[in-house]
């Protein structure tokens, strides 16, 4: 590419809200441009990164079996009914209406339309296993979109779903799925961890995430120093061994609440997609105490909890600590509501906030405590939730736990035959028997992944790409190229050269001064960078910089395309 017939557009300000690195980086780099709340215009410069990415997921992905198709982003509101999701799913789906009247949602993932065609398309067990996967345009209407394309509405995803007649099909896919995002994550250059994921209420089958690791990560992982556990802090603190918590703490501090919502409300109330309401805790006693732990991903509005008011006795509000000591049992047990038992729940001990109704919820994995819903209608406490801590015994006994920050960028999960119960997918088997299937589905954030690898690689000059994701390899600069005849044929040589032996290259032929050539370069963070000037043509050597590295080389043009071959 010339850049002299090419878009770039860096900028030395920045907004305000920009709080984090690569939302900075990607805003002067001019990778991407801020439409309005959580969606963002990516520009030619942004989308050969994104490309390169999506690239590298796809080619990935069809190694492993996938196969690749594409579903609409707009879905009807019936298929969602049939599932329950119009109304479990909550806050983040967007929905829609055409000039009929008729309802939509814009997808914010694609079970439901998957699962149809699913049903549609698969009559028989011998069309199974198969995996069908799209990278497409998702919208989740996020409660706090922030960090640039980080967390935006509108965002590029890579989602599979895999459909199967046994379990053991499933775990064969799953462990293949799982691979595939190894190789995709160190082919992208990344410093990544794979965790064990929370399944929420639902429960039962694997899950993993795949954290990419940053100090700005909004997840906390534990791991192991004694063996490969490790796992999302949410999972690890409902795994984690009693004698690694903290002494339990003072007695129950009571709520006069009279109450009469459901937790329906509570979570429309604190505006959180029922996954956000992973680790609400109302506790309501009498004799023993009864604990109303939401514990949710998707489904928790699907567990129907019943009406706080028909619960018996007074209402309190505890930390798992607290309801330990009091009634040394941990928390998690649900009676009268119907919620399955031993649910493992843990609530910040700031959750014992008094008010007339004080409920919890989980924000970006930000425990929120204190709404008072009578009085405030508003979150007025924020506090870490966090129960396991540096040091803490892992919950495999084998060592030590340490905590870092992550940045989810793929998810695998175990779905079971929920969605294809739900919407009546089935195959027949080898004796000529319907049979639900059962399914996997498997995510990766591709717009996410720009972001969360500028997170992990920059300078103060700007961002350091890894080889595979750099919008170009290499920088051809030109000094003075409108003065110097021969410079410019030299670089022009050049750049054929590199062309030629299939290595991306870009000539910066913009005749602007060098200094602001190379602070250009930088912040775009090409890996390499290579100058041809009049006192190196005379020397018949070119100026070589690798990027992040301050120490300049000369080099013969083949010394160069040996390096970089
Ligand atoms: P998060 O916990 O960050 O909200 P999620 O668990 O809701 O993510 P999944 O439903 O697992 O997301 O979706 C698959 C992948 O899509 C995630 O692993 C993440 O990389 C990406 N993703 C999810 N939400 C967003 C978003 N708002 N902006 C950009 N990427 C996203
Ligand atoms: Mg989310
Ligand atoms: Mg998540
Ligand atoms: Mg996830």
């Amino acid at each position: 590419m010339r850049l002299s017939q090419f878009h770039l557009a860096t900028v030395k300000e920045v907004p305000a809200d920009a709080e984090i690195a690569s939302h900075r980086l990607m805003l002067r780099a001019g990778m991407i441009r801020k439409l309005a709340s959580g969606l963002y215009t990516w520009s030619p410069l942004g989308l050969r990164v994104l490309r390169k990415v999506e690239t590298i997921v796809r080619e990935e992905m069809d190694r492993a079996g996938a196969i690749e198709m594409l579903m609409p982003s707009v879905q009807p509101r019936e298929l969602w009914e049939e599932t329950g999701r119009w109304e479990k799913f909550g806050g983040q789906l967007l929905k829609i209406k055409d000039r009929k009247g008729q309802e939509f949602c814009y997808g914010p993932t694609h079970e439901e339309v998957v699962t149809d065609f699913a049903r549609n398309e698969l009559k028989s067990y011998k069309q199974l296993p198969v995996n069908f996967y799209q990278i497409q345009t998702k919208f989740r209407d996020e409660i706090r979109p922030r960090f640039g394309v980080m967390r935006a509405r509108e965002f590029l995803m890579k989602d599979a779903y895999s459909f199967h007649l046994t379990q053991d099909s499933l775990a064969e896919t799953y462990a293949a799925m799982y691979q595939a995002y190894v190789r995709i994550f160190t082919r992208l250059g990344l410093t990544f961890r794979a965790v064990q994921a929370d399944t929420g209420a639902i429960g039962g089958n694997a899950s993993h995430e795949f954290q990419v690791l940053a100090d700005s990560g909004e997840d906390a992982i534990a791991f192991s120093d004694g063996s490969d556990y490790a796992a999302n802090l949410e999972k690890a603190e409902a795994l984690a061994p009693a004698a690694a918590r903290p002494a339990p703490a003072a007695a129950l501090q009571r709520v006069d609440t009279p109450t009469q919502k459901t937790i329906d409300d509570i979570a429309g109330f604190l505006q959180l997609s029922p996954r956000q309401c992973v680790k609400t805790l109302l506790v309501r006693g009498r004799d023993g105490l009864v604990a109303l732990c939401l514990r949710g991903d998707h489904e928790i509005n699907e567990v129907k909890a019943g009406k706080l008011a028909e619960l018996p006795g007074e209402s309190v509000l505890a930390s798992e600590d607290e309801i330990l000591a009091t009634t040394g049992t941990r928390p998690g047990f649900i009676g009268p509501v119907g919620l399955p038992a031993s649910i493992p729940v843990i609530v910040d001990r700031d959750a014992a906030v008094l008010a007339d109704f004080v409920c919890g919820g989980n924000v970006d994995r930000t425990h929120c405590t204190g709404a008072n819903w009578e009085r405030d209608a508003r979150i007025t406490r924020v506090a870490d939730l966090r129960n396991v801590v540096e040091g803490d015994l892992s919950p495999d006994g084998s060592g030590v736990l340490h905590i870092a920050r992550g940045i989810e960028v793929g998810h695998v999960f175990q779905l079971g035959t929920k969605y294809a119960e739900a919407l009546g997918a089935t195959v027949v088997d080898e004796t000529g028997k319907p049979q639900v299937m059962t399914m996997g589905c498997y995510g990766i954030g591709v717009s996410r992944i720009v972001a969360a690898a500028i997170e992990q690689r920059h300078d103060e000059a700007g961002i350091l790409w890894p080889e595979a994701m750099a919008p170009w390899r290499v920088a051809v600069c030109v000094i003075n190229p409108k003065n110097a005849p021969a410079v410019s044929a030299a670089a022009e040589a050049l750049y054929q050269a590199l062309r030629q032996r299939g290595i991306e290259a870009l000539l910066d032929d913009r005749g602007v001064r060098a200094g602001s050539m190379f602070a250009d370069m930088e912040l775009i963070g090409i890996p390499h960078r290579v100058v041809v000037s009049e006192r190196g043509l005379a020397a018949g050597t070119l100026e070589y910089r690798a990027r992040g590295n301050s120490e300049s080389r000369s080099l013969t043009e083949d010394e160069l395309l040996a390096l970089l071959g």
